[in-house]
Order: C-alpha cells, then structure tokens, then sequence
C-alpha cells in the first residue's frame, strides 16, 4: 500500500497526472486508461439495476438547487458558470487589452448556472411534477464540482470530478431494496479490484444552523452509508455512498406516487477518481499490478 501523496507524486514524474489548478487536474497514459476501465466496471455494475442511462447536464439552476434546499447543507462549496456578454465594445475592450486573459476575467458576468454538486439533481429536475405508474431507476453520470478549499487534493478531493449514481425513485421499499443490492454489488467490485473497502454509517454536512439536526437525524435513522477504503496511516477515503433521502426530493420537486403520496428517493454514487486513488493506493503505479488491464477494457486479470 502506497500513501495517496506517493501516488500522486509518481504519476506527477512520469507525466500522466498534472495540474491545472487547485482540485483541477489532467490525466493521460496508463492511468488514463485504467480510470476509464474503472468507469467501464462502475457502469456495469449500474447495468445491473437498470438500463436507463443518464449523461447530466453540465449546469444546473439556482432554482433547481434552492428547491432541493441546497443552500443549508453544504452551499460553501457552490461553484459556478458566467460568460461573456456579446457587447462589441466590451470584446474589443478584451481584445485589444495588453492582457486579454485578465480583461475578460474582470468582464464576465454574473453567474448564469451552477456547475452540479451531484449528479442526482438532475434527475429530480427532470421528473418534476410528474407521476410515477411504478419505481424508476436511473444509471446517471456526470461531471460535479465542490470547491472543498484547502482540503483540495488531487484525485482524493478534486474541485471537478466524475460521478455515476444509480437513482431510485418509487416507493420506500424500492429504495431500500437499491441501497441493499447496491451496497452488495459495491462492496463485490470493491473485492474483485482487491480493495480492502468497508460501509460505515455517515451523514452529509450540513451548513445552516436549522439544518443541523438532519445530520444527527441521517445517523440516527441509518440514511447514509460510505463504502470506505483506508489509506495506509488509517484516513478512511469514501469511495460511495448510500443515501436514503426518504420523501424529501420526491416532497421538494412533486414527484409523487399513483396513490398520491410523494415518490421516496435513494441514489448509490461513487466518486470515480476516489477509485482509480483506491486502485493506485492498494496496488501501486506499475500497470503490471493492475487488476485491470487496459488493453482488455472492463477484463479482469484473474
Ligand atoms: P456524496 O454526495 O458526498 O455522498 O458523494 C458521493 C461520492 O462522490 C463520495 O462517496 C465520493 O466517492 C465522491 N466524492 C465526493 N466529493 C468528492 C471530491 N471532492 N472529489 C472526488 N470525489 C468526491
Ligand atoms: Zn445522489
């Protein structure tokens, strides 16, 4: 086992991880390969449960967020989209400045859309108001964004990076059924990549003062679960979570049931790069000890 640090620091050397900024990175090569041969197993995995793919939206509204109460759980993280207007003299202005770069920085303007926190927002947003005939469940990936400050690192805590969720929409025990399944089929990948990873009962942050009873409330009621791989000095690293978020989005966005009740919800995630880390962490940066081979995407090396 390799502490995080030592991965990225060799990656850093032989060129296949670098940095664009803080929680931005780029990756190329082997490792290039080998995150999206882990992506290839995670949607395999989602295939499972459903067919039903989802590629979010690169933006989500304000509203979307407000509707979901965003801004009392973790709203400190919240990064967003502005552009450019198509004033002429504004992009002469930019153009012909000495510094064109620092001139369009200074001239954007307001933020137009949020950059996703998740991906299952998404999903809620588009199934609002509507009634279900039976469960729904989706296999959802997409780009997300946290601006976690200094707690930046790469691949473990990155400002971008890659989601896929499995989301369910339906009755209680459909959701309870998915968290049960997905925890199951979480932890046999987790075993085939031969990642010593274990659940454990969580809670998300939560921001506001008022808000602050959900997270003893999460715990209390066993609403969130982590799939958690421990580095080498013990830090635990959350590969996936299991979140039970009972009515509450199915409450916040109308979704509701054929008896007129509102639509409980639940969504698996896994944090894509957090795997390729726990891959690199357990196995090293020599592609010979690899679980999976990129050449074969998706084939095990048995
Ligand atoms: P959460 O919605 O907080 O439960 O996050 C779902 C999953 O996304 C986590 O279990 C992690 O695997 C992953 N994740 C969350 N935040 C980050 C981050 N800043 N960088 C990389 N992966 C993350
Ligand atoms: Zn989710």
């Amino acid at each position: 086992m390799l502490p995080p640090e030592q991965v990225v620091r060799e990656l850093r050397a032989i060129g296949d991880l670098w940095d664009a900024g803080p929680g931005l990175i780029g990756l190329r090569g082997r490792v290039a390969g080998l995150l999206r041969d882990i992506d290839a197993q995670l949607r395999a995995l989602c295939r499972l449960e459903t067919d039903d793919e989802w590629r979010t939206p690169a933006g989500i509204s304000f509203e979307t967020l407000e509707r979901a109460q965003y801004f009392a759980s973790f709203p400190q993280w919240l990064s967003t989209a502005s552009h450019l207007s198509g004033d002429e003299s504004v992009l002469n202005a930019i153009a012909s400045s000495t510094s064109p770069g620092a001139a369009a920085r200074d001239a954007v303007g307001a933020p137009q859309t949020v950059l996703p926190p998740a991906v299952c927002y998404a999903t809620y947003e588009a199934l609002a108001g509507s009634v279900l005939d039976e469960p729904v469940l989706m296999c959802a990936q997409g780009q997300c964004w946290r601006h976690e400050g200094s707690r930046l690192a790469p691949l473990e805590r990155g400002w971008a990076f890659t989601m896929r969720e499995i989301v369910c929409l339906g009755g209680e025990r459909d959701v309870t059924g998915l968290l049960e399944r997905g925890g199951l089929h979480a932890q046999n990948l987790a075993r085939d990549l031969g990642l010593d990873a274990t659940m454990m009962a969580a809670n998300d942050p939560f921001f506001a003062p008022t808000a602050r009873g959900r997270a003893a409330l999460q715990r209390i009621k066993g609403l969130k679960h982590e799939l958690v791989v421990p580095f080498p000095d013990g830090r635990p690293l959350a590969i996936a979570s299991f979140n039970a978020h009972e009515r509450f989005f199915g409450d916040a966005f109308a979704i509701s049931l054929r008896d007129g009740t509102s639509a409980s919800s639940g969504c698996v995630a896994f944090g894509v790069e957090r795997w390729l880390l726990a891959v690199l962490v357990t196995h090293g940066t020599n592609p010979d000890n690899w679980p999976l081979h990129s050449t074969h995407a998706g084939a095990f090396a048995r």
